[in-house]
């Protein structure tokens, strides 16, 4: 310990601190597929997060002593990381990108602006670029920039968006979005200023996908009233089912109506990767923004997010800032400076903890991941399509399948309740974790596979949970 700076370890001591560090996190992922997927009821759980919201103390600590108490917050969680989650898009965590961030965090280069670290802009920029151009589609000369989620995506796409057509007149600006879209474009519009009763909500054809013909009627008839119709968003994979709008269909709305397409790929996005994503995302290479999300197709820890535009002069339109004490930031010499793409100024260089997995693992590895969950989707789709008690709400698209108890008799509300002890049966004993959502009105359970750590044998037991819980019903 160095006593008269101890916020500065010696070598030694950092060598010794890292290694306590990764063999807990190591020995935490080397369990986890005997972790249960909800922690155990436990009736110290009070004063455990009691105890957490102390606030620090005036004396040194012990590293050991401290990580004893980590692991205990730990270990009371939803097990977000293990091959049971099945429960919700984001989970899992690459080893290797929290690697990436430990050494990120280590450097602690600054990411607002490429005068900062030039090459380490250019790493950044190579994986905002192969997101644009490879996995998207969009041509060269597009671009983006990494946030720190979808929800941020989607709202400097927004902003990015009322600011190319109405410019500060906001007032009559109308946007459409489908209505089983995630409520971060909601969220997005009350916060870029957009009046609530000025975003539109689509109805689906019946099939859960956007209407286009319906989106056109609302935005011809917005018009009419005098109103200025400026974004329509469509998704690539909705949260509850997975469900993909017809994209192409709505491209070509957006041209002819001169609005912006923004496609919410957050879930989807990565999909593209393999055939059969690209096959039923055709499309998404047609929007003017594009919302996705490492952390979960990519499979990147929580906190990862991408926008990706055509014209990145846009979202430098939107967000450009500056003031006298960054006169000598530069303009980034061709690389971008991301604080003049998005809301924030000081950031982390967010492109290494993609850049590592993506560079030591091989785009292939994540190709068949990917290819892996479809697969897997298919098999429970297949599985469940034969157990008369249940319905299916359609192929899946992506790696949702939703289900529910099949009304007896016409009874809705005993198949909403059937469906709810379903899913508390399913769940119960810690080896998989279902989510439940409500599609239509009706109580619908969700099987969401996407952690990387989600492999057959997993699924295969949450099948025979599931058919063992039907058969009870
Ligand atoms: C998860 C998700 C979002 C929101 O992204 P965050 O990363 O959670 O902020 C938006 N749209 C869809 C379709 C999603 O699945």
């Amino acid at each position: 310990m160095n006593l008269d700076f101890p916020l500065e370890p010696g070598l030694a001591e950092m060598t010794e601190m890292g290694r306590l560090v990764v063999d807990r996190v190591a020995a935490f992922i080397e369990r986890l597929p005997d972790r249960p997927t909800s922690p155990p009821a436990d009736p110290g759980l009070a004063d455990l997060v009691g105890a957490f919201l102390a606030p620090p103390p005036e004396e040194a600590g012990e590293l050991t002593a401290l990580l004893d108490r980590l692991e205990r917050a730990t270990d009371h969680a939803m097990e977000t990381a293990g091959p049971g989650y099945l429960a919700y898009v984001p989970g899992g965590g690459l080893y290797t990108s929290a690697l990436a961030e430990f050494y990120t965090r280590g450097v602690n280069r600054y990411g607002g602006l490429a005068i900062g670290a030039p090459a380490l802009a250019a790493l950044e920029e190579s994986v905002v670029r192969w997101i644009a151009r490879d996995v998207c589609g969009l041509p060269s000369g597009s671009g983006g920039m990494l946030t720190t989620g979808g929800s941020m995506a989607t709202f400097s796409a927004l902003v990015a968006a009322r600011h190319a057509h109405l410019g500060e007149e906001i007032g009559e600006g109308t946007l459409y979005v489908g209505a089983h879209a995630h409520h971060s474009v909601a969220k997005a519009a009350r916060l870029a200023g957009i009046r609530e009763h000025n975003v539109r909500v689509v109805p689906s054809a019946g099939d859960l996908r956007m209407d286009v013909d319906a989106a056109a009627a609302m935005i011809r008839a917005d018009r009419d009233a005098g109103l200025r119709p400026f974004l329509l968003v469509g998704s690539a994979g909705t949260t509850d089912t997975g469900t993909i709008d017809p994209l192409p269909a709505l491209a070509g709305l957006a041209r002819r109506e001169g609005v912006w397409f923004h496609v919410d790929a957050a879930y989807g996005g990565f999909f593209r990767l393999t055939e059969r994503g690209r096959d039923r995302l055709a499309g998404t290479e047609l929007a003017d923004s594009i919302t996705l999300d490492p952390h979960k197709t990519l499979f990147l820890p929580f906190g990862t997010g991408a926008l990706v535009v055509r014209d990145p002069a846009t979202l430098y339109a939107a967000h450009e800032g500056t003031g006298n004490y960054l006169q000598d930031a530069g303009s980034g010499d061709g690389l971008p400076n991301y604080a003049q793409l998005g809301p924030e100024l000081t950031r982390e260089n967010r492109g290494l903890r993609a850049w590592l997995p993506l560079h030591l693992h091989g785009v292939a590895a994540f190709r068949e991941a990917l290819d892996e969950k479809l697969d897997l989707t298919e098999q429970v789709y297949g599985k469940l399509a034969t157990v008369p008690s249940l319905e299916l709400l359609g192929r899946p698209d992506l790696s949702t399948v939703a289900f529910r108890v099949r009304p007896r008799n016409g009874d809705v509300a005993a198949a909403d309740r059937a469906t709810r002890r379903l899913l508390d049966r399913v769940n119960a004993d810690g080896r998989v974790l279902l989510s439940s959502t409500i599609v239509d009105e009706r109580q619908t359970l969700r099987i969401c596979i996407v952690v990387h750590r989600t492999h057959g044998d997993r699924v295969a037991e949450a099948l025979d949970l599931i058919i063992a819980a039907a058969a009870a019903e």
